[in-house]
């Protein structure tokens, strides 16, 4: 499947590019300008989103990570949060059934989940998707939904720090309530602007120290933020495209387990400094355990209303 050169996102390149004046997509009160040039929010429900735009596959991004390295700092700390998320799943599905990951990656969740449900993925970076292939991993280069076939239907269907990147995000809930059978889950696994290293880089880009809130957007990365949520505007939105939230929780964002990795990984202060700040970071872990997270998830069930698609009912209840 031809990938499109621009919008490296795993949802169809359809581009919504918010602005001072665009509505919320949670609330539907106006955006207004936010920290920086290209971050916006809502004063209403606390949304916050970006109109930074995702180039995954555009050649002069094509090196910008070192996919090796960047494998290898996250697989620990993502195994470890991973594993939490699939038992949250399967404590509401026990029977197993047809799994859909959007955005699959490397494929980590998948060989997780592969035990216990029938898994398939999808991935837009067509050399990320290669090497999930050659696991073994039941994988689909190209977007959602476009990569499926047109009776494709899930018992669950999950976005693992993926649905954060979709500008789209109306338009890719309902096409997930249009893949899910009735009583089907959607699982999200994203960032939180509850968390106290968002908070912490809101405060210093308030006081002209932009670094680290830039950072937490990926600002300048082939795949950047394009959403924040909290905990509270996050279920409203799910509600508002009939999803039922089950189970909300929080992942950590930093565990012991791989921690140097990820520290060398994303630092340039060369070997002392990474001691240092591995140090600094060790010693805080139990202070941060303390403070709100920085990951989310949230599991909900599709609510079954009369099977019209939640978009086509507001435009007078056609079938799709
Ligand atoms: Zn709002």
């Amino acid at each position: 499947m031809p990938l499109d050169a621009v919008s490296g996102t795993p949802y169809a390149p359809r581009t919504v590019s918010m602005k001072k004046g665009s509505s919320c997509p949670v609330c539907g009160q106006a955006i207004v300008a936010g920290r920086r040039s290209w971050h916006f929010l809502c004063r209403g429900c606390g949304y916050e989103c970006s109109n930074l735009a995702p180039k995954i596959n555009a050649e002069s991004h094509r090196h910008a990570i070192d996919e090796v390295g960047r494998e290898r700092s996250l697989r620990e700390l993502r195994r470890r949060n991973f594993a939490e998320l699939l038992a949250q799943i399967k404590s509401l599905k026990p029977a197993g059934g047809r799994l859909l990951e959007v955005g699959c990656g490397h494929g980590w969740f998948l060989e997780i989940a592969r035990g216990d449900f029938d898994v398939v993925g999808i991935e837009p970076d067509v050399n990320v998707c290669r090497k999930a292939a050659a696991k073994a991993l039941p994988v689909r280069a190209g977007y959602f939904p476009d990569a499926l076939g047109p009776a494709d239907r899930y018992d669950v269907i999950v976005f693992n720090d993926v649905i954060e990147h979709i500008p789209a995000i109306g338009e890719v809930l309902d096409q997930c309530w249009s893949r899910l059978v009735p009583g089907g889950l959607l699982m999200l696994n994203l960032p939180s602007s509850d968390g106290i290293f968002y908070r912490i880089a809101t405060l210093l880009c308030g006081i002209g120290l932009p670094g680290a809130f830039d950072r937490m957007w990926q600002l300048g990365l082939p795949s950047p933020h394009v959403h924040y949520f909290n905990r509270a505007n996050l279920a409203v939105l799910l509600r508002k495209r009939e999803f039922e939230p089950r189970v909300q929780g929080t992942l950590p964002a930093l565990r012991l387990v791989g921690l140097y990795h990820r520290i060398a990984y994303a630092s340039t202060r060369g070997v002392v400094g990474c001691v240092i700040l591995y140090t600094a970071l060790l010693l805080s872990l139990p202070f941060l355990g303390l403070m709100p997270r920085d990951i989310m998830y949230s599991i909900s069930v599709r609510i079954v209303v009369d099977e019209v698609p939640p978009e086509d009912r507001a435009n007078g209840g056609r079938r799709r």
